[in-house]
């Protein structure tokens, strides 16, 4: 059952404005983020054949760090913008900001602009741990390449 029904029998002439629906929860959204904390606010507009409805989607959501796997947290604010024609009595706008959330959800979320990721050699977060691992093994090779063009 959708959560963003809207009737539009109750719209009066001069539509309504800031209609706010707080801590909105998106069942679909679960199964690809952690977490998310969104709350919608739209306005519909009554034109001649059709309801515009026009909203922003606004709050954050959490997944982990596609780099590092710690959490990592981005703020949502988008818009949307939908007709629909005025031959209905209730219209369901989840579709269209399910849709809005969905295709502007990062490809790789990231804990942080330039995460270091994990040390592909012994593991540890790169963010919070130094280690040397890839210098080593870096240097040795190096040094031996350079060792093997001398003879
Ligand atoms: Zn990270
Ligand atoms: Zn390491």
């Amino acid at each position: 059952m959708s959560k963003l029904l809207i009737d539009l029998t109750q719209i009066p002439a001069q539509g309504i404005t800031d209609r706010v629906i707080e801590s909105y929860h998106s069942d679909e959204l679960d199964g690809i983020v952690k977490e998310h904390e969104i709350s919608i606010s739209f306005s519909v507009q009554k034109l001649d054949t059709e309801f515009l409805v026009q909203g922003t989607i606004y709050g954050s959501a959490g997944q982990d760090c596609s780099c590092c796997l710690e959490p990592a947290r981005w703020d949502i604010d988008l818009s949307f913008a939908q007709a629909y024609t005025a031959d209905q009595t209730v219209i369901d706008i989840e579709p269209e900001v399910r849709d809005t959330l969905l295709i502007n959800l990062p490809e790789k979320p990231l804990c942080r602009k330039e995460c270091k990721g994990l040390c592909t050699v012994c593991g540890k977060n790169r963010n919070t741990h130094s280690c040397d691992c890839q210098a080593e093994s870096g240097d040795i090779r190096l040094a031996k390449l350079k060792e093997f063009f001398k003879k």
